[in-house]
């Protein structure tokens, strides 16, 4: 009999509750997570050290890894520590630049990764790209999924307020995102996975109609879950298409062209994805856009996150060069600087100041 189904790799465990982590010992307790117990588990300095008391006690066959930062050479570093250790898994537990860490180094020994984030910055918590600070600027990585994500929502509730709010800018781009992944098809043929553009849209449809904020329970939840569904989505594609278009590139663009100054990634893919859409003529969708966006405090307008509009406006333009062969708005439309800053002249009038 043909096979009709597919399989699609994601996690064995996905738990996103308050006190979650209470829990985390039975999870990895699990034969087909770890059957020895040897987990090595990546903890950051900030958030995952305060964590490493109470969770320690549960974890007896565990070794600790600190992790200082977010770069590639980190990465590695971790990797060459772990190695030999003879580990069922990796835990990752930190924010956004741990789980990265710990991905790309349980990638490179071998092993699965368990994903505990202490924050919701970006929707890599549970996908498959690492992202790491290398000699270029930034890179991706392709690495398997996480076999497991554990998220405790009281630790997201002590997370600053900002690394939480920028996985909503992230989420709602999906919208924007799977757009461009349509536009590609209607121009040029590309196939869309309609599986992985259903479940990244609705996480971001999900979290951009959620009427609450940082502070509810019900709010972290569905943008925990969107955040995951997310991960899972660009799995199932096999690339980061379903939640990556012209609103990443813009991005990546403020990340290349101003290394130094650039924002978190969730506000700046939010503020993207609004122009984004205006450029694809949706203006009564940006108008919506940058209204949530601007409700949860996040920029819609490049000042904002100390951004001149001419610097904005130049970003918009080398966004293009940050994905080559990624056909989005920008790459359609094949603006002209004065082009862009008329266009960018009626977004901001279209969302008023
Ligand atoms: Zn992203």
């Amino acid at each position: 009999m043909p096979v009709l189904t597919r399989l699609i790799p994601s996690p064995v465990v996905v738990d996103i509750r308050p006190g979650a982590l209470d829990d985390l010992g039975c999870v990895l307790a699990d034969e087909r997570i770890s059957h020895s117990g040897k987990l090595a588990v990546a903890v950051s300095s900030g958030s995952g050290a305060r964590l490493r008391e109470r969770i320690a006690p549960s974890l007896p066959g565990a070794d600790w890894f600190p992790v200082g930062g977010g770069t590639l050479d980190d990465a590695v570093r971790l990797a060459g520590a772990m190695k030999g250790g003879h580990y069922d898994a990796v835990v990752g537990l930190g924010g956004g630049k741990i789980i990265d860490c710990a991905k790309f180094a349980a990638a490179r020994v071998g092993l699965p990764l368990v994903a505990v984030p202490t924050n919701l910055a970006h929707d890599g918590l549970c996908s498959p790209v690492a992202t790491l600070d290398n000699d270029a600027g930034r890179g991706s990585y392709g690495v398997p999924n996480p076999i497991a994500v554990v998220i405790d929502l009281d630790v997201i509730r002590q997370a600053p307020a900002r690394f939480v709010r920028s996985g909503i800018g992230d989420a709602v781009s999906n919208i924007s995102a799977v757009a461009d992944w349509e536009l590609a098809h209607r121009v040029n043929g590309e196939r869309v996975d309609g599986l992985a553009a259903a479940m990244a849209r609705q996480a971001g449809e999900a979290v951009l109609r959620h009427p609450g904020g940082v502070g509810d329970h019900s709010y972290l939840q569905v943008l925990a879950e969107g955040l995951v569904l997310t991960g899972i989505a660009m799995s199932v594609s096999g690339d980061s298409r379903p939640a990556s278009g012209a609103c990443h590139e813009i991005s990546h663009a403020f990340d290349l062209l101003f290394p130094q100054r650039a924002a978190a990634h969730g506000e700046q893919c939010g503020l993207g994805a609004a122009f984004a859409m205006f450029l694809r003529g949706a203006h009564e969708e940006a108008v919506d856009m940058a209204g949530v966006l601007r409700r949860h405090a996040l920029p819609v307008l490049p000042e904002e996150i100390g951004f001149t509009p001419e610097e904005f406006v130049r970003a918009v333009e080398f966004a293009p060069q940050t994905r080559p062969g990624r056909y989005t708005i920008l790459e359609h439309l094949d603006l002209t600087t004065d082009q862009i800053k008329d266009l960018y002249a009626d977004y901001v009038k279209a969302i008023g100041s």
